[in-house]
């Protein structure tokens, strides 16, 4: 039996994958380290979604290759050529290839590289794991998605949608909260379009999961814009529930719809646009997360300028801000690219926007009191959520899972700070 060094980077679909893979493992009967230095193998679970990413991944490899390794995640599926060029023996593992786990770990350690890129229909429902964080169960729903957006490589190694079973995923969801969980996130590539393939729909999932009669808050993770239309009004309605955080991360990328049809987004700037206008009727302080890219291909000023007028509108809470990058086998990649320094002045201007946006959203928590799930260590202290899922930072020593009343004394950028009310 061997010892096992797992590690991952990008998504909370690629951490809840490293949860199953590491789940394997021990059921396998090898043992897991923390360390790769204690280690007889590493796992690395990779993600691609940027080229800073896919670069500080191939270091990773780099610096894993001295002992027999697994490339496991997003990279190795999407661009194999490009991993086998920095470790010609390392075994391949794609995320959606996890039922072959444990044969690719025992073919690796008798020093025989295995690839395993083949997408299998196995459910990652139920599948033992072994928690990174034991507050937080992160049950995927689904794997890939139903867009073809021209930026986007996930899309190369999630590939087509496959949702998951109502039933066993709330049975999940159970088997978290059984074992201690007190903060249920449901992943997927695009959340959005669940259940499409399978006659449901998210909404009626979010209701199945809310109804569990225990103590836990629930967490809807990324939808595309594209399908919120048809599921919206229900949608909204199901986050009537105190269960669920008043939070939603959908990714809006442009205010130009020339861009988005460019994009191939199947979505307008107005699809965003009504979304925020209707959750913040129905509900006091929701969280509105949105992701922005600057310096796509066919993004001219005035586009640029819609994006920033957008985002003054609708004065999203968060904002994930990306540089735009030609990833490999991607449409938009073969098109005529923006100077890189035109790009770097649009996403440090958009950048101050939003920072000087997210201040002034967070002042006006200072002197908020309510309940605080704590759910994270930090290196100075604790962090928790409150609600309307606010990161909130305390120095008082808190146990994670821990649910307490804190009041917000401070705001900074990108969160929140507190002390123990009671
Ligand atoms: S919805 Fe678009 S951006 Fe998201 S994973 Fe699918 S193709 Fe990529």
């Amino acid at each position: 039996m061997a010892k096992i060094f797992v590690e991952a980077y990008g998504c909370s679909a690629s951490f809840a994958d490293s949860e199953m893979i590491s789940g394997l493992i021990q059921n396998g009967g090898h043992t897991l380290v923390e360390d790769s230095s204690q280690s007889d193998l590493n796992v690395v679970v990779t993600c691609s979604v940027k080229d800073a990413t896919a670069n500080k991944m191939i270091h990773r490899i780099k610096s894993l290759k001295t002992k027999p390794l697994i490339v496991a995640g997003c990279l190795p599926k999407a661009e194999k050529e490009t991993v086998e060029k920095f470790t010609e023996n390392a075994s391949l593992l794609g995320p959606n290839s996890l039922g072959q786990t444990l044969q690719v770990i025992n073919s690796t350690l008798k020093g025989r590289k295995e690839i395993a890129l083949e997408d299998s229909d196995l459910s990652k429902v139920g599948l033992p794991k072994v928690r990174l964080n034991p507050a937080v169960g992160i049950v995927e729903i689904a794997s890939g998605c139903m867009s073809e957006c021209t930026f986007c490589q996930t899309k190369l190694s999630k590939g087509d949608l496959v949702s998951y079973r109502l039933g066993d995923i709330v049975r999940q969801v159970r088997t978290e909260i059984n074992e201690g969980c007190k903060e249920i996130w449901l992943t997927s590539t695009d959340n959005g379009c669940y259940g499409f393939d399978i006659g449901t729909d998210l909404p009626t999932l979010v209701n199945a999961v809310a109804e569990i009669p225990d103590d836990f808050m629930l967490r809807v993770g990324m939808m595309n814009p594209m399908y919120m239309p048809r599921i919206k009004e229900e949608l909204v309605k199901s986050f009537d529930n105190d269960k669920v955080f008043k939070f939603l991360h959908v990714p809006v990328q442009s205010g130009s719809d020339k861009v988005l049809h460019d994009m191939k987004r199947g979505h307008t700037a107005n699809t965003y646009r009504e979304i925020v206008q209707k959750v913040r009727e129905r509900f006091e302080n929701f969280t509105i997360s949105t992701d922005i890219i600057v310096g796509f291909p066919s993004e001219t000023e005035e586009d640029f300028e819609k994006t920033v007028k957008l985002i003054d509108e609708t004065k999203p809470e968060v904002v994930n801000l990306s540089r735009y990058s030609a990833r490999p086998g991607t449409e938009a990649a073969e098109w005529e690219q923006i100077d890189v320094s035109e790009v770097k002045r649009r996403s440090k201007k958009i950048f101050e926007q939003i920072s000087k946006i997210t201040l002034e959203n967070n002042q006006k928590w200072i002197g908020w009191t309510g309940k605080v799930l704590f759910d994270e260590k930090t290196d100075d202290g604790i962090k928790g959520r409150n609600y309307a899922y606010k990161p909130i930072f305390v120095k008082d020593i808190v146990d994670i899972g821990q649910s307490l009343t804190v009041e917000i004394t401070d705001a900074t950028v990108s969160s929140l700070v507190g002390k123990i009310a009671s």
